[in-house]
């Protein structure tokens, strides 16, 4: 993956719109890519948009370096070398009713015309053509752009009933472009925002994972409460009173400072002061979160502050923080969350630089030496095993023998 070469990428991309012109085919970048290049950013990756039709694209491409997944939608995968990557090639389409507010029942082959107008924004309707350098405007995306103005393609009222997703998406390219709505897509997201709900729990995510990591993320979460979007999706966040506005405030600020957060981390902020690690596992459940990317989120909620006043802090407190997987995220957390937060933070990262055995020894007796020592088996074992690791980190054993002896007095007791 990391192999990926930003110029490599765009040759290849201008090169599969090459071999379909030269089968005759219309071909031309679309969406977000020329939006990105228009603005002077790199593009993540390149769609192309055509007149060839699936089984079109994959005999001029040939099926070793094709890829039909999305055939049904219009959608080939064509493949490039390791540094190129692939570029999605789709045919241009209609999108025929929407009857859920999900997705459409089924598509049409059409125009480049009718495929401008089937998408969300007028900055994401663009086409260009990579030969002859041209850009191709149906939707008056090119003066948007220029005047940074996100508006709905059309009717926002009907396009965000076809699409309530599209709400968020809103939201999600104002946070990314630091843009403004224009007042009748305003207006139509306020009035819509509740129906939201209908979006599939994994689109959503998809869309807050964009969203929170986003470089106005911040601004991007004041605007989903503004608008109402915050209400149905992320509740946690939407204050009742003073304290909680102070708190999401913080939150907010804390977001903003990270630098290029991954969507863990970023959310773990926005939800630090806000929730319990109950509540934080309750939005990753929502939200269909990987277990992992979960249990990260709500071990970040439930330490938030456990690294203050780090220097003063016992190493057997402080170290199976430092020792966890997490430690980095937290490490950026504390550091943009709290006002000691550097100085906390410096004092853990010398202490990280400690050799293995110095920051994680071995543990001096395990469950088998108990049971071996003649301790009846039970819960007791991982109390005692914990204060014995405890001392051994604090110091106060340093052998087998002492952590037998500790084990005996702590029987005593
Ligand atoms: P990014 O650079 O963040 O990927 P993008 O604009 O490429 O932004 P995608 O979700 O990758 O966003 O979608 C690619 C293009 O497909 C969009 O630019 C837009 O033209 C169209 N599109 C995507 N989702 C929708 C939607 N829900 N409704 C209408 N058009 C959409
Ligand atoms: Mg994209």
């Amino acid at each position: 993956m990391p192999t990926l070469v930003p110029e490599e990428q765009r040759r290849f991309a201008a090169a599969v719109v090459r071999r379909l012109r030269e089968a005759g085919f219309e071909a031309y970048w679309a969406g977000g890519c020329v939006r990105d290049e228009l603005l002077g950013l790199m593009p993540k990756d390149y769609d192309v948009a055509t007149d060839a039709t699936p089984p079109q694209i994959r005999s001029l491409f040939g099926k070793g370096r094709t890829l039909a997944i999305g055939a049904a939608f219009g959608v080939i995968t064509v493949l490039g070398s390791k540094m190129a990557g692939m570029v999605e090639v789709t045919t241009f389409r209609r999108d025929a009713e929407y009857s859920d507010g999900r997705h459409p029942d089924h598509v049409t082959f059409s125009s480049a015309e009718e495929d401008a107008s089937r998408r969300d924004f007028t900055v994401n309707g663009l086409f260009y053509d990579p030969i002859d350098r041209r850009v191709l405007d149906f939707v008056g995306g090119r003066e948007d752009l220029r005047r940074r103005v996100l508006r709905a393609i059309g009717d926002p009222r009907k396009r965000f009933a076809e699409d309530k997703l599209r709400m968020l998406r809103a939201v999600r390219f104002i946070a990314a472009f630091d843009f403004h709505l224009e007042a009748e897509t305003l207006a139509a997201i306020r009035e819509m925002a509740a129906e939201i709900t209908v979006v599939s729990p994994e689109r959503i995510a998809t869309e807050m994972r964009r969203l929170l990591t986003a470089p106005r993320r911040a601004k991007a979460v004041r605007l989903m409460l503004e608008v109402g979007l915050a209400t149905p999706l992320l509740p946690e966040i939407v204050p009742p009173d003073e304290i909680r506005h102070q708190r999401l405030d913080h939150a907010l600020a804390v977001l903003d400072r990270l630098s290029r957060p991954a969507f863990p981390l970023a959310l773990g902020a926005l939800l630090h002061e806000l929730v319990d690690p109950p509540g934080a596992r309750r939005v990753g459940r929502r939200w269909r979160l990987s277990n992992r990317e979960t249990d990260r989120v709500a071990w970040l909620v439930k330490h938030r502050a456990a690294l203050s006043g780090s220097p003063l802090m016992r190493w057997s407190a402080l170290q199976p923080l430092l020792i966890a997987e997490g430690i980095e995220d937290l490490l950026a957390l504390h550091e943009a969350a709290s006002p000691t937060g550097r100085d906390d933070v410096d004092h853990c990262r010398s202490l990280l630089e400690r050799p293995p055995e110095q920051l994680d020894p071995p543990r001096l007796l395990t469950g088998d030496d108990l049971r071996a020592h003649g301790v009846p088996s039970g819960p007791r074992y991982r109390t005692l095993l914990q204060r014995i690791r405890n001392a051994q980190l604090d110091e106060e054993i340093h052998t087998r023998a002492e952590a037998l002896e500790l084990v005996d007095r702590l029987l005593q007791q």
